[in-house]
This record gives structure tokens, sequence and C-alpha cells, in this order.
């Protein structure tokens, strides 16, 4: 069994508290991704499992075993960084081999591992090659490679793909998935990237000032975010939100604010009745918003005006103002917009988020 079990685990450097009271566990086999904007503490996280820094307080279990006090060479880890640390004078054969004979393997099984590795990664031709004679891509292939041959029980990813071009990052996140589906290694992995966490991950932590904000499968933190935070960091283009005030009129509840005025279906207005009378921050996903059409009823659209049109081709996005609000709105690439243009944009009852003007958590 090799879960990871972290419980009530903090981290004060000097004057920060940069990991606060993080409680996790990360099945067996399981892919858990942490993710949040730079300073949140999800490095310290990781490198506190991985025995690199100290805990200040707290407990960390490996398989079963508390990992507290033990080195990171003990901890039956391997970690593979964003810079590689490759040795720069040693073949790609020596630099995937080199913990192992440290570790005391026989010629044979190192040759063994190795092979197998390389052939993983798809990178047999370059195992004579030392690091300079190869693409950025390579070099964390054999980044992947030195994890890959140890067997650990952990595989621990710092930003792994960070310094990759857009297109080499795609491939090679594909490349890691499917590392991962045929080891079935338990594996942590940090990002500042949540396309990566979200494609990547069984399951997501999503981190801010040092505290978890969530913790849920990919789908499960884009459709029911614990907060305004999750629900802004999670989703590209990211959701819009702007403050309403919950409102009766008519025998209906209604959020209300300049330029928007939408009528709450049922079973959302059984949830917001307590805020009667209050502001509350409305959200909406870009994704949730189309042109109306005729039959769009007036309770569920608003008029808009079109300042920035992106043509991406799959879709279009619409930066528009909505009263006082800017908002996005990713339409149909077939929608004919042009700047200035008033827009009557329509939503989904359905996909209307709300959260509480002061907590921010979700309504
Ligand atoms: P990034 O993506 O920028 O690496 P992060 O989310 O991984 O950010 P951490 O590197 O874990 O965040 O840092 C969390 C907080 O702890 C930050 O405020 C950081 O400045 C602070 N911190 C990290 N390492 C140290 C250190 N060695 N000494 C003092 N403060 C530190």
């Amino acid at each position: 069994m090799a879960r990871v079990i972290i419980r009530s685990l903090n981290k004060k450097f000097d004057g920060v508290h940069a990991v606060k009271d993080v409680n996790l566990e990360i099945h067996d086999k399981e892919f858990v991704v942490l993710v949040g904007p730079s300073g949140c503490g999800k490095t310290t996280t990781l490198r506190m499992v991985a025995g690199l820094e100290s805990i200040t307080s707290g407990e960390i279990l490996i398989g079963d075993r508390v990992v507290n006090e033990l080195p990171p060479m003990d901890r039956d880890i391997a970690m593979v960084f964003q810079n590689y640390a490759l040795y720069p004078h040693m073949s790609v054969y020596d630099n995937m081999a080199f913990g192992l004979k440290m570790r005391g393997f026989d010629r044979i099984e190192i040759a063994n591992r190795v092979q197998v590795a390389a052939e993983i990664l798809g990178i047999q031709e370059q195992l004579q090659r030392k690091p300079r004679q190869l693409s950025g891509g390579q070099r964390q292939r054999v980044a992947l490679g030195r994890a890959i041959v140890r067997h650990p029980q952990v595989f621990l990813f710092d930003e792994p793909l960070s310094n990759l071009d857009a297109k080499l990052r795609i491939q090679m996140r594909v490349e890691i998935k499917k590392i991962h589906v045929r080891l079935g290694t338990t594996a942590i992995y940090v990002t500042h990237d949540q396309v990566e966490a979200m494609t990547l991950g069984d399951r997501v932590v999503v981190m801010k000032d040092g505290v978890v904000q969530q913790v849920g499968e990919p789908l499960e933190l884009y459709n029911e975010p614990a907060n305004r935070f999750v629900a802004g960091f999670i989703g590209s283009p990211a959701m819009n939100f702007a403050t309403v005030e919950v409102a009766n009129a008519d025998g209906a509840l209604w959020a209300r604010h300049e330029g928007i005025r939408i009528k709450l279906p049922a079973r959302i207005a059984d949830r917001l009745r307590r805020y009667l009378g209050e502001k509350v921050t409305l959200g909406i996903r870009p994704e949730d918003l189309r042109v109306a059409s005729s039959s769009d009823t007036a309770d569920l659209s608003f008029d808009s005006v079109v300042e920035v049109i992106e043509k991406l081709g799959s879709e279009i996005l619409l930066d528009v103002k909505v009263g006082p609000n800017t908002m996005v709105a990713a339409v149909e690439p077939t929608v004919k917009a042009k700047i200035h243009d008033r827009l009557r944009l329509a939503l989904d009852p359905d996909r209307l988020y709300f959260f509480d003007g002061t907590s921010q958590a979700a309504i």
C-alpha cells in the first residue's frame, strides 16, 4: 500500500505561515495535483513530503510509516523537478542509473530497469548522449526516467513541465498520464496551471495562502466550487462575477444589479431566500452565456455592449460590458458581432453560481 497521509501539517518560515493545517489522504495508485497561485504553499507541502523541508508541526505517512524524521533517501519516493536536475557530465544512461548504483543495485538489474524506462519514454536512441545534446523535452524525459527506474512507492512532481514550450507541455502532459496509467504509482504533482491540474489529477487540491480551499475530482471542482476563489481559479476563461441584490417581486426571487435582473428558479430561490435584501456574488461561466434568440425570456437574459472580440476558431470570446461590470462570453464561432454592438445574452438558470457576500462560500 502506498498511500500518503498528511495530518495537520504546518510550516512556518521566520514570519511566514506558509502551510496551514493541511489534511490530505492520497490513496494508493492515485494521482493527486496540488494547484494554486504563486506563494500558496503547494511546493512547501510537496517538499515536506519529500523530506527536503522540515515540518513545523503535523505528521506525514508514506505507506504506513510516519516519515517525519526520515531523510529523503529513506522515504521510498522519487522526485521530478522543474529544472530537471540532471548531472551534465554524465550520459543519459548514467543519469538514469545513478540513483540505483548509489543504492547498490547490481549491473544487470540496473541495465534492465534503464532499458525498460527508456522504452516507456522513447529515449532508447539517446542513452549515450550528454544532457546538453538533448532538447528540453528529451531532458525532461530523462528526469522522468531517473524517477521511473527507482520503482518508488510515490512519485513527487514539482512543476515538471514549466520550462517547456506550450506545445511540448501538452505532449509531455499526455505522456505523464500514460506513464501513470501503465505504472500505477501513487503520485503527487504540483503546478500553478489549472488546466494541467484538471487534465492530470484523479483529484485536485486547490490551495490559497497556505490553506486547502477544496479537494475534489476535476469536474466536481468545475461544477461545484466550494467558494468564489475556487470558482474563479478553475475554468478558462475565468468565471464572471457580479455583486447582485436578492430581491422579492411578482411572487418570485430575483438577482438584481444595474443591467442585471434574473428571475431565480425555485431550486436556487430556496437556497437564496435567507439572503433576501442582501448582496451576494453571482458567478456565471463564460461558456454558459450565449447570444439570446427571440424565444429567450427577458427574465433570463440581459443587455451588454461588446468591447473586445477574440476569435479563437472553435469559439469567440466576447468581452462585454453589463451595466458597470465587464464579463466574458464564450459564444459560437458563427456569431457575427462588432465592437460597440448591443448584444442580448441569455443564460442557463441551472448554471448560475452564488457566493456569500462576506465569506464568499458557495450558497
Ligand atoms: P510558487 O509556485 O511560486 O513556487 P508555491 O505555491 O509553491 O509558490 P511556496 O513556495 O510553497 O509556494 O511558498 C509558500 C510561502 O512560503 C511563500 O510566501 C514563500 O515566500 C514562503 N517561503 C517558501 N520558502 C521559504 C523559505 N525558504 N524561507 C522563507 N519563506 C519561504
